[in-house]
């Protein structure tokens, strides 16, 4: 007689760690929760992106070094095309930066971050070591360090404007890591159209620095998953090999070289994104028991006195979708991404009587 059959067994070891990300859709709400560009995509780039599915582009395999759109990238970057490599979003270079050298060893993440540095690193293997940033979010360079200098840790993740606390680290920080260790340090940049200190200057003198970008964000190609990565060849080699051949399709690789032809248009909305940015920080300010921080990116983080589950609970049954944070890092705080400016004079009128609302209660 067998055993009965057991799936947990067979579970890789770590895997009991992870719970499935779930990423909720919600219809007909006025959507402020994944800092996407809230702006109507351009017509005249979809009219053109929407002509790309013709000839063969769908039939045959993607070009698996999806030439023409990285030269477009180091163009618009200001690297050589041989120092960027692109991916199924910047997610996707996440885990193939983890495969390729954080199996087995340590991978640091400065905390309160970006919540896939740590999927990943359990996806593939690694162990996440939480190197909690100072109590005004930025990086503790110094213990950052310290545990660099660790024989075990293979990767450092820096978020520069991190999500969700908003501010940047000064390039003199990131260099001063750089420096000090001889582990990689990831930058993650995807907010960098916002704000923050573009990183590629380093990227000669530092053959440990890896920056992700993405077109997610300021360039509206969320949908088509579209990331990439500035590094040392050196280090693309080694990641060709955990890379999948066909890893970003002919479709989206197509469409990001099309936005980055009109990134002028994409300029104007960024500019109005910043100015809207500012309009909601104060607007934030003026609200009581509400506290905003300051941002280089395209979302504010703010905080209030009572549970973000609640604040985040009235919002939505109101018709607005923001960031729920909370737990021991980020008790009562919330975020919420720049919308148009009448999303974010809903936003501001729905919050002020959520406020109120919960005062009373
Ligand atoms: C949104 C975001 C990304 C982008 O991810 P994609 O997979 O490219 O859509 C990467 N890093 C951070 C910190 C983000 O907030």
């Amino acid at each position: 007689m067998r055993e009965p059959f057991s799936l947990k067994n067979l579970v890789r070891a770590g895997l009991d760690k992870l719970v499935p990300y779930e990423a909720h859709l919600y219809p007909d709400v006025i959507k402020l929760d994944a800092n996407e560009n809230p702006y109507p995509f351009p017509e005249e780039v979809a009219r053109e992106i929407g002509q790309l599915a013709s000839g063969d582009l769908l039939s045959r395999y993607p070009d698996s070094g999806a030439v023409k759109l990285r030269q477009a990238i180091a163009g618009y970057a200001g690297v050589q095309p041989e120092q960027v490599m692109v991916g199924n979003g910047s997610d996707e270079l996440i885990l193939n930066i983890l495969l390729t050298f954080g199996t087995g060893g340590r991978v640091l993440i400065t905390n309160p971050t970006f919540s896939m540095y740590k999927i990943h690193a359990l996806v593939a293997g690694a162990r996440p070591i939480p190197v909690p940033r100072r109590a005004d979010f930025f990086v503790d360079v110094p213990a950052l360090v310290t545990y660099a200098r660790q024989p075990e840790s293979k990767v450092v993740f820096i978020c520069s404007p991190n999500n969700p606390t908003g501010n940047a680290t000064r390039l003199g920080e990131i260099e001063s890591v750089l420096h000090q260790v001889n582990c990689l340090v990831v930058v993650d940049q995807a907010y960098l159209e916002f704000g923050g200190e573009d990183c590629v200057p380093l990227l000669n003198q530092y053959p440990n620095l890896l920056i992700l970008r993405t077109f997610s964000k300021a360039f509206s190609l969320a949908g088509l998953r579209v990331g990439y990565l500035l590094a040392n060849p050196d280090v693309l080699r080694q990641m060709q090999k955990v890379k999948q051949p066909y890893n970003l399709n002919a479709f989206s690789q197509a469409a990001a070289a099309a936005v980055l032809e009109h990134r002028d248009i994409f300029r104007g909305q960024i500019g109005a994104i910043l100015e809207q940015r500012e309009v909601l920080r104060r607007g934030l300010e003026a609200i009581e028991g509400v506290t905003p921080y300051p941002s280089a990116a395209n979302y504010l983080l703010f905080h209030t006195n009572y549970a973000s589950k609640m604040v985040y609970q009235a919002l939505l049954d109101r018709g607005i979708l923001i960031r729920r944070l909370g737990g021991p890092e980020l008790p009562g705080y919330l975020r919420v991404s720049v919308g148009t400016p009448e999303q974010n004079k809903q936003f501001l009128s729905v919050l002020t009587e959520v406020m109120e609302l919960l005062g009373r209660e």
